[in-house]
């Protein structure tokens, strides 16, 4: 006697397709676009640390620590402040991105600034 009956323990490995992959991608694509323009509106297209024109958009916590795409967790900010922001010579005060934010920036680190 066997304890395998028909079929019973069949249960499908959720392997994704890479037709599913893709599709997953081009979801999360969607994603980022969609945050992105309305991070850009509310933030009238301006960086929100020096404001000149923005270019890019930035995660407060970031994506690399598990910060998520989204409108609390993302500023519009020009490319000169978001390289500044990466390398943690300016950081974030506060952690919604929908209220009024203060930047640190660290004149001990060597910046270039
Ligand atoms: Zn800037």
């Amino acid at each position: 006697m066997t304890y395998r009956s028909k079929g019973a323990l069949k249960f499908p490995k959720p392997v994704p397709s890479k037709t599913q992959k893709r599709k997953k991608k081009a979801e999360k694509g969607q994603w980022v676009s969609w945050v992105r323009e309305r991070v850009f509106e509310r933030d009238n297209h301006r960086c929100r640390v020096c404001h000149k024109r923005a270019e890019e958009m930035h995660e407060i916590v970031f994506r690399s620590l598990g910060g998520l795409v989204s409108l609390n967790n993302s500023i519009a900010v020009c490319r000169a402040c978001h390289v500044h922001l990466q390398r943690h010579v300016l950081d974030v005060v506060g952690d919604n991105a929908n209220e009024e934010m203060q930047f640190v920036l660290h004149v001990d680190k060597k910046s270039g600034w």
